[in-house]
């Protein structure tokens, strides 16, 4: 069996979403989120998603528990289940020696997840599940006609395709060439990319809904970093004293976040059990690259629900998964000519092939 598969997962914006740096202040905004060092196009670092999916799966994991003690209490059998919670233990960093991670084999959470150094000599595991930073795929931005979704060569990669020919300084559209539009602030010729068709239809397999899929706008990556940049979300709010229930002195603030509909794509490689121990014992929680994405996928419900990153008093946060599964066979598309060919399944799949 493979020693590891890759899986993709996209998901939409529901409300804004920000996660933040820390609270470095960039020019006029106070809070601003992180940025890929290279492309400067906004991100969600692999580290925070993989935060939130440790506590959605131990939640989950936990409810499983709770309803396992209640239906064996209810049948009046002493309950077969395991003493220690899911949820807040094996949630979290794990640093508290009393409600820290559990470091079992059996542990679909420390497992899939790792677990830190124990306080004893009892040593790490770095878990089965790794997950990538998030990339923004397509990108929501008001127009002269109404809202377009924008994306570039590069944000389309991450999705499996390669699109050649996107290099003038224009939009690149589905129909033939008309007015210049406007993306944001920025006029552009506009120009026609006649393999948009098969751009859609390799994301409406992915569920990227029609109403994105009608309205999308290609640019060269340069171009991308500004539209998305000048296009963010800015939100000012205030800081409220909790004595007198009225804004405090001086705390007036602002934060940036990636707007409503900002479809992103992300992986989760996923590492075969079969090929480690821990503490000399094999595991047993799981036992193949698919069963370890099975758990992983538990948190999708309640990033829809509960959300990523910070203000979610305010509304934010909230990322539903459109498409859980492998990665299709890459393409390549050149928006010029009509050449168009499937990459060789061996130079995209690679190891994801079951030996
Ligand atoms: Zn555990």
């Amino acid at each position: 069996m493979a020693s590891y598969e890759t899986f993709l997962q996209i998901g939409i914006a529901l409300d804004p979403i920000h996660v933040g740096t820390g609270g470095a202040r960039i020019g006029r905004v106070d809070l601003t989120i992180v940025r890929d060092p290279v492309t400067q196009v906004p991100k969600i670092p692999g580290s925070s998603l993989a935060g939130v999916y440790r506590t959605y799966v131990a939640m989950h994991e936990e409810e499983d528990r709770q309803q396992q003690i209640q239906q064996a209490s209810q049948s009046g059998q002493q309950p077969q289940v395991r003493q220690k919670p899911y949820y807040p233990d094996c949630a979290g960093l794990g640093l508290d020696n009393n409600r820290g991670h559990c470091r079992q084999p059996d542990c679909p959470v420390c497992t899939v997840f790792g677990f830190a150094h124990g306080s004893s000599s009892t040593s790490g595991f770095a878990g089965l599940a790794a997950l990538s930073d998030a990339h923004v795929l397509l990108f929501p931005v008001p127009t002269r006609r109404g809202p377009m979704w924008v994306t570039s060569p590069i944000a389309l990669e991450w999705a499996g395709l390669e699109v050649s020919g996107v290099d003038k300084n224009a939009v690149y559209l589905a129909e033939e060439p008309g007015h210049p539009l406007n993306l944001g602030w920025l006029l552009l010729e506009t120009r026609q990319c006649n393999q948009m068709h098969d751009i859609r239809k390799h994301l409406k397999d992915f569920k990227v809904p029609d109403y994105i899929l009608n309205r999308l706008a290609l640019v060269p990556d340069h171009l991308f970093t500004h539209i998305v940049n000048s296009n963010l979300e800015v939100r000012t709010s205030v800081s409220i004293n909790p004595e007198t229930g009225a804004a405090k002195e001086g705390a007036l603030f602002s934060y940036e976040a990636l707007p409503r509909g900002t479809v992103l794509v992300w992986e989760i490689i996923a590492r075969n059990p079969g090929h480690f121990r821990i503490h000399g014992q094999p595991i047993t929680a799981v036992s193949s690259p698919q069963e370890v994405h099975e758990k992983v996928k538990q948190a999708h419900p309640y990033l829809k629900h509960l959300g990523i990153g910070g203000m979610g008093t305010r509304g934010m946060g909230r990322l539903e998964v459109l498409y859980e599964n492998k990665a299709k066979a890459g393409q390549r598309i050149n928006c010029v000519g009509d050449d168009l060919a499937n990459l060789s399944s061996s130079e995209t799949a690679g190891e994801n092939e079951e030996a």
